[in-house]
């Protein structure tokens, strides 16, 4: 048999591939057949044909006969992926409900470009007394060496004349580093030596918790892991939280491996992208780092995966499949040694994985003391003991995880409430664009100047967010702000580090793991905001912000932390006033076995949204009609309104997980399939956050 293709001639082929065509569909499904292409294998990227498209896919297996009349592939593309990452697409597909076709274009090579290739032109001699040259030539012979793609007329002719060489090379588009003060070595202290031995004394297969409180310098442990995996002659995949906001990490492995580390994040222009992940399949770089994707690096032979911050919640995926980075790093690692570092371990965490502790801070640094301060007890948003403790602090990080100037509008005169045209939810004030917004859609308008229902001015501001505490706060200090609206989050990093006095305001993400060895206070303005979420992990998440808020502070100086609230009493707040996390954790796992939420069971979340239809709720009835598919169910319950969609979702608690998820899988199906619900759209998210 001899495959043709347009471009070029395949030469005989050697069996069948079984690929999978990268559609959306739902119900589209491969494997299917083709003649096998010379060169082709698991993993291989192909296009074929498929009815009248030509479309790309992936094989996913091979055979050597076929019991179908079979199609030639047209073209084999130059990428390929590991096949390991095919193997862990088709599990990702089963896990979280979802189908190969979706699974595998998350693991793609990154599009669009190929290979930099520039002219490169080197003086080979010099002009000869009395040879003639126009100006333009003595000028580009002036200017080189360089990459010259410019002028290739007159390079050529230079070239031709023997007065120049040039070549094609092929140059690798570095990504730009930002740099944050500059490490040191140092030398491990005993807890992270007894930590390390655990790490790289781990069998394959091994899951460990690094659970080390802020400060501890888990950092050098990992930097000592990875060095040793890779002095066995395997490669390692580091996962952190965002790219933006930890700087300080990425730098010191750049510091420590160099060239042999690829970053891989969506920063990066296309052709950086493809040139690290190039970097990785080809075996030139050993080290991938880099947010939840990195998960998917193309390298094989792994022998560590550590996954930093392990209780941020940027490491669940909210597309189609809705994965999550930790569970996939744990199937990844399944011939390595799994590491998850936290000093807020989640509670499903410290169940499942062994667990390896660093107690205390490195240098015998003291954690901040932590008080807890009442709201109740004051009427603005600012406590005066907050307000005295920020005017005598040097520097200081401030949390309130709101952006925008106030929490939403109301009329005075008849109450009426600013709300999102498309969602039910209320516009929040951004008094410097001056504009009221949805934050969930994005809608935009005017900020109101009078009410459209009965024409008073009189419109009050309700809550405070980060805008209007950043004016408010600069009355004390230089105030920086970092939110999700501030464009470059490092050169405000940057900033408050070599700032001498100044107070970085912001939401969630001042808690990261930044390393400011001189922050003496961190404050919490709000921990009801979190707390109040109506989620089964709003007294862990509060716990975390807390306790991440005041591990920035007190590293190299004496420190405190204010915690506003007005539940002073909540189980989260007062176990991270004492710095107890075993306390916490203990009492947090209690509740969950007592209400049958993970680790001691898993959910599933089945979210049906359309457009509304003269009234009737139609999502309403396809959750009832899955419900009555899967049988035990909670739900189901409407959702408020997004984007113009009316929600609705039912939640399944199961003990048998794999069953729960091919029941749901099934009930899924049948429902997508049914006329009744054609406008329904569906999603599921196992193990939602
Ligand atoms: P963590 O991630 O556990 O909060 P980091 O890794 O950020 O802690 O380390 C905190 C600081 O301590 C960093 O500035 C780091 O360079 C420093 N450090 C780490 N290990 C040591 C050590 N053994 N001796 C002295 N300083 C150390
Ligand atoms: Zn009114
Ligand atoms: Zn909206």
């Amino acid at each position: 048999m001899i495959a043709r293709g347009p471009g070029h001639i395949l030469r005989a082929v050697d069996g069948v591939i079984q690929v999978e065509p990268l559609t959306t569909a739902r119900s589209l499904r491969g494997p299917f057949d083709y003649t096998r292409p010379p060169g082709t294998g698991i993993g291989s990227l192909v296009e074929v044909p498929f009815g009248r498209q030509r479309i790309t896919a992936v094989v996913t297996a091979t055979a050597s006969a076929s019991e179908h009349q079979l199609s030639d592939p047209f073209r084999v593309h130059d990428e390929s992926l590991p096949s390991e990452l095919v193997e862990l697409a088709v599990w990702m597909a089963r896990e979280y409900c979802s189908t190969p076709a979706r699974a595998l274009s998350l693991l793609l090579p990154p599009k669009g470009a190929s290979a930099r290739r520039l002219m490169w032109a080197e003086q080979v001699r010099e002009p000869e007394q009395g040879e003639r040259l126009t100006e333009n030539q003595r000028a580009l012979l002036a200017s080189l060496p360089r990459f010259a793609g410019t002028d290739l007329g007159s390079l050529r002719r230079l070239e031709t004349r023997g007065l120049i060489k040039i070549e094609l090379r092929s140059s690798r588009r570095e990504p730009s580093r930002s740099s944050i003060g500059v490490s040191r070595d140092v030398e491990l202290n005993r807890d992270q030596v007894a930590a390390l031995a655990q790490i790289t004394g781990a069998e394959p297969g091994e899951r460990l918790l690094l659970h080390g409180v802020t400060g501890s310098g888990k950092t050098e442990v990992y930097l000592c892991a990875v060095a040793d995996t890779l002095a066995r002659g395997r490669n390692a995949i580091i996962l952190v939280p965002e790219i933006a906001l930890t700087p300080q990490m990425v730098q010191r492995f750049y510091e420590r491996f160099g060239d042999t580390i690829a970053v891989l994040h969506s920063g990066l222009s296309d052709g950086e992208r493809y040139d690290e992940w190039q970097r990785l399949r080809s075996g030139e770089a050993r080290i991938a780092v880099g947010p939840r994707s990195a998960v998917f690096a193309p390298l094989t032979n792994i022998g560590l995966i550590v996954v930093d911050e392990e209780h941020d919640s940027s490491y669940k995926h909210e597309g189609d499949p809705r994965y999550d980075a930790r569970n996939v790093a744990e199937r990844r690692a399944a011939a390595g040694v799994l590491v998850c570092g936290s000093a807020t371990p989640r509670p499903e965490s410290v169940h499942g994985l062994r667990r390896v502790q660093m107690p205390a801070r490195v240098d015998g640094a003291v954690l901040p003391p932590v008080e807890v301060v009442d709201l109740s007890e004051c009427a603005g948003y600012l406590h005066p003991r907050t307000h005295e403790a920020l005017a005598a602090s040097r520097k200081a990080i401030v949390l309130l995880n709101r952006r925008g100037w106030s929490n939403f509008l109301t009329c005075s005169s008849c109450a009426r409430v600013w709300q999102c045209p498309d969602c039910d939810v209320a516009l929040v004030l951004h008094r410097a664009e001056g504009i009221v917004s949805c934050h969930h859609c994005g809608h935009r308008e005017r900020v109101p100047r009078t009410c459209p229902d009965c024409g008073s001015v009189s419109i009050a501001r309700h809550g405070a967010g980060t805008e209007r505490a950043e004016q408010d706060l600069s009355a004390i200090a230089p105030v920086l702000r970092l939110d999700a609206g501030v464009r470059d989050p490092g050169a405000v990093l940057k900033r408050f580090h070599d700032a001498d006095r100044a107070i970085l305001i912001g939401t969630q993400v001042v808690a990261k793991g930044h390393d400011f060895p001189d922050v003496d206070l961190g404050v919490v303005l709000d921990a009801d905001s979190t707390l109040r979420f109506p989620d089964f992990r709003s007294e862990e998440r509060t716990f975390a912000l807390v306790t991440q808020l005041a591990g920035r502070a007190g590293r190299a100086r004496a420190g405190r932390v204010l915690v506003q609230t007005s539940s002073p009493d909540a189980p989260s707040i007062a176990h991270a006033a004492h710095h107890d996390a075993e306390g916490f954790i203990a009492g947090e796992l209690e509740r969950r076995r007592a209400l049958r939420y993970p680790p001691f069971s898993s959910l599933i979340r089945i979210v049906c949204s359309g457009a509304r239809d003269d009234g009737a709720h139609a999502p309403l009835a396809a959750a009832d009609a899955i419900k009555a598919h899967v049988g035990d169910a909670l739900g189901p319950a409407p959702l408020f309104r997004l984007r113009g969609r009316d929600r609705a979702q039912i939640v399944v608690k199961a003990s048998d997980r794999a069953a729960a998820i091919a029941k749901v899988d099934a009930a899924v199906r049948a429902v997508a399939a049914d006329k009744t619900f054609k406008t329904v759209s569906l999603s599921v998210d196992v193990d939602p956050q």
